[in-house]
């Protein structure tokens, strides 16, 4: 889907009287994409996604004053999968702070989300926390002294504590088939305890990994978890989530790292900082603007959501919302 352009017609409901009719634009994003016979492939290789309608879409946007817009499939849960790398690192840097970037770069890898070749060449450093290597790392910081299932009952929390929804949960089926299946992760972890950079047993340390990518979570759920880091750290009610600096550093990490080998090419096309998963979902953030999270379970070459980014590349060109454009 590299390249591929948007369909010609969204734009209509583009600005009208000088207000932006947000919700038009949604709705419109949502038929445009309702249209499209090309979806990508769902990923098979967890047996729970493979089973995932790949006509289903939804999104869902938070913005800045409150309100919350949505179309399609906004509340249907689906597999966060690596989207929940955003919030396990935002737990890892409340944990050790600075300290973490010893045991994991941030640098885009410009390789695949389960590559290993650089970690040969690195002494066992992933390049960044987004991809699967540096996101093990990050659960092995969570898991710090805690049993797995606090660690993973912490991040549970976090997510329902952002979402303000206790609805939040993990799909044990998906957890179950990571487990099955996740031999590169469990290749990842175990190169990486080679070189002293998990401090825990392997599989303690991945049952944390693949329990948070398990997350289910709705794109209006995960639209109102992303909320903080449009708001310079805080949530909409003024309570303190991170530091204005660290905000402003785990969405630099979104743009950069957040796509893997596709990064540039999506801050190419949509312009903000955003987090896909393998799940079809992608989180995205317009800092002052808006939360907004897309689920199209079809993927492209690199594991992105083919749809999800097109309706992520619409709603930048219908309302002008980019970091790379300033605020009117
Ligand atoms: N649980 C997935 C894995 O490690 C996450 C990959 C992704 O969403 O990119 O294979």
């Amino acid at each position: 889907m590299l390249g591929k352009s948007c369909p010609a017609g969204y734009k209509k409901a583009r600005k009208g009287t000088g207000r932006v009719d947000l919700q038009a634009i949604v709705d419109d994003i949502a038929a445009a994409i309702a249209a499209q016979t090309d979806r990508g492939a769902v990923a098979t290789y967890i047996p729970g996604l493979a089973k995932v309608d790949p006509q289903r879409f939804g999104i869902a946007i938070a913005t800045a004053d409150g309100a919350m817009l949505t179309s399609g499939d906004a509340s249907a849960p689906f597999s966060i999968q690596s989207i929940s790398k955003v919030f396990a690192l935002t737990l890892a840097l409340g944990k050790v702070g600075d300290q973490l970037w010893e045991r994991v770069g941030r640098e885009p890898s410009g390789t695949a989300f389960n590559s290993i070749v650089q970690l040969e060449a690195e002494k066992g450093i992933p390049r960044n926390p987004f991809i699967n290597a540096g996101a093990i790392v990050v659960a092995d910081v969570n898991l710090g002294a805690h049993q797995p299932r606090e660690a993973i009952g912490e991040m549970l929390q976090f997510l329902r504590y952002l979402a303000e929804d206790d609805s939040v949960h993990i799909d044990e089926d998906i957890a179950r088939g990571e487990q099955d299946t996740g031999f590169r992760n469990l290749a990842l972890g175990n190169y990486m305890r080679a070189f002293g950079n998990l401090r825990h047993a392997v599989d303690l340390t991945l049952g944390v990994y693949f329990h948070q990518c398990a997350i289910a979570m709705s794109c209006v759920q995960l639209a109102r978890a992303g909320r903080f880091l449009m708001f310079d750290g805080r949530l909409p009610g003024g309570s303190r989530v991170v530091s204005p600096a660290r905000a402003r550093r785990i969405n630099a990490l979104m743009l950069t790292c957040g796509h893997y080998d596709a990064s540039g090419d999506f801050a190419f096309r949509v312009g903000m900082p955003g987090k896909s998963g393998v799940g079809g979902g992608i989180l995205a953030v317009v800092p002052g603007r808006a939360s907004i999270a897309v689920w199209s379970p079809g993927l492209n070459a690199n594991g992105n959501s083919t749809l999800g980014t097109m309706a992520l590349q619409m709603l930048a060109e219908a309302t002008g919302w980019s970091i790379f454009q300033p605020h009117e």
